[in-house]
């Protein structure tokens, strides 16, 4: 097999990923981890400290699970709330002079949600996030020669501007960085100008430039011959109905990354993402309510932690640092053939809906949405009166109608996703029509929440 045929990027590890082997491996490197984390950085040290545990009492993923709570952002939040935002200090807290002293290129979270996290790049980093991007990159076919529009925002986010570097090692390709920043308008020219046939940014950011090539370009999107779209940052190249879309409107392949180390495959129907990092990382569920252990078997959900196996280059899941999302995971081989147990993300433990006690996530109600491509935009929002997660039935949902949708169309299309609604979520939603092109498009995160009680 050539260099550029073989199957994966990594041929000594990635076979080896979700087999007994890996994960004797996971212990060796977890035990030397977390030795390594009680020595060099304080805000771990502390978490041992409270657990009245010393390192060399953890022999076991069990011990490891009952001695060491989860943390997560709002743990980030307490560390804010003693030290203040002085982020010099908040980051030598948490990762430690010794990484803090290698530290490379600082980027942050875009700070929906309040203050922005930062994502530090420290100099031991690299290596292992090129070869994450190797491994994510060869899996989605990317090859000498591909150019790559990088369309996430560059100023300060987490997947924009460092994804240069991770790609710098990587044989023949030539990265373009447009960034969100540049607008649709100016992102759509650049993508033809310079032969753009990868493009990576967020799902929304995609759709919406489906909806404004013609008139940009005096073209579908389909004519700029994109070959391959890595989306991620916010679901939506996971949702089927999404990628469905995408992938038709493109022609291109649609690959789903983030939230970890993972990708998704190019098998037809969506079997979520392949963890990639088992020799880097441990993957764990925990219940997102009483934070107890699920075990990893096919079709288990909870709520995703994972500690790094090489410390001096990880940045978050540090040790057991949860991102807030729920996954659900398929440990059975999959059938594209490629090594690697699954996960999909079924939403945020944070944007968990509870419409009657039922757990509804955004993401889902997206799906059900854009499954009436054509009849419907896509663009919608939720409106909440009270903080969530609790809401008083009828989810109330402001949806807008597609073009060409007469205004007697829509008592049946409303009956319609009515049912569709129900059969699949569990709810029955009063519905608020808007005309098309209502709502703001974003080309950055969408917020899909509309929080009616903020505003009075
Ligand atoms: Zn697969």
């Amino acid at each position: 097999m050539s260099k550029t045929e073989r199957k994966y990027w990594n041929m000594k590890v990635e076979p080896k990923l979700n087999t007994p082997e890996i994960k004797e491996f996971q212990l060796k490197r977890l035990k030397k981890s977390l030795a390594w984390q009680y020595k060099y950085t304080p805000f771990n040290k502390n978490r041992f400290d409270k657990a009245g545990v010393k390192p060399d009492d953890i022999q076991s993923f069990e011990d490891y699970a009952a001695a060491i709570p989860i943390v997560g952002q709002e743990d980030i939040r307490a560390v804010i709330a003693e030290v203040g935002l002085d982020m010099e200090k908040l980051m030598r807290h948490l990762f430690g002079d010794k990484r803090m002293d290698d530290l490379y290129l600082l980027t942050t979270t875009s700070g929906t949600t309040g203050v922005p996290t930062p994502y530090p790049n420290f100099r031991a980093a690299l290596d292992d996030a090129q070869e994450m991007t190797g491994r994510a990159a060869w899996r989605m076919g990317i090859r000498p020669g591909d150019r790559i529009g990088l369309c996430f925002g560059l100023s300060m986010h987490a997947a924009g501007t460092p994804q240069i570097l991770w790609f710098s090692r990587y044989p023949g390709v030539t990265i373009i960085p447009i960034g969100a920043e540049a607008g649709t308008e100016k992102i759509l020219q650049f993508m033809q100008l310079f032969k753009v046939n990868v493009f990576t940014g967020t799902p929304s950011l995609a759709l919406h430039l489906i909806e404004r090539a013609p008139e940009v370009l005096n073209m579908p999107v389909k004519n700029l011959g994109i070959k391959i779209l890595m989306l991620g940052a916010e679901p939506g190249a996971g949702i089927p109905e999404v990628r469905l879309r995408l992938e038709s409107e493109y022609g291109a392949k649609v690959f789903d990354l983030g939230a970890g180390y993972g990708c998704s495959c190019d098998y037809p129907i969506y079997q979520g993402m392949h963890w990639l990092a088992d020799d880097l990382a441990y993957y764990e569920l925990v219940d997102p309510e009483t934070r107890k252990p699920v075990p990893i078997a096919e079709g288990a959900t909870g709520l995703m932690a994972a500690t790094s196996l090489h410390p001096e280059a990880a940045v978050w899941f540090d040790m057991r640092f949860t991102m807030n999302d729920i996954h659900q995971v398929f440990t059975d081989p999959c059938p594209c053939g490629y090594s690697g147990f699954r996960y999909k993300i079924v939403g945020r433990a944070d944007d968990m809906l509870k419409v009657k006690g039922v757990p509804v996530y955004p993401a889902s109600i997206e799906g059900v949405i854009h499954s009436f491509s054509g009849r419907l935009t896509g663009a919608f929002r939720i409106v909440l009166d009270e903080p969530p997660p609790r809401v008083v039935p009828p989810l109330k949902l402001k949806i807008e109608y597609a073009e060409g949708i007469r205004e007697s169309d829509l008592p049946g299309l409303e009956k319609e996703l009515g049912v569709k609604m129900h059969s699949l979520l569990k709810i029955r939603p009063a519905i608020t029509w808007l005309k098309p092109n209502t709502l703001e498009r974003a080309t950055k995160k969408t917020q899909l929440l509309e929080k009616s009680y903020e505003k009075g």
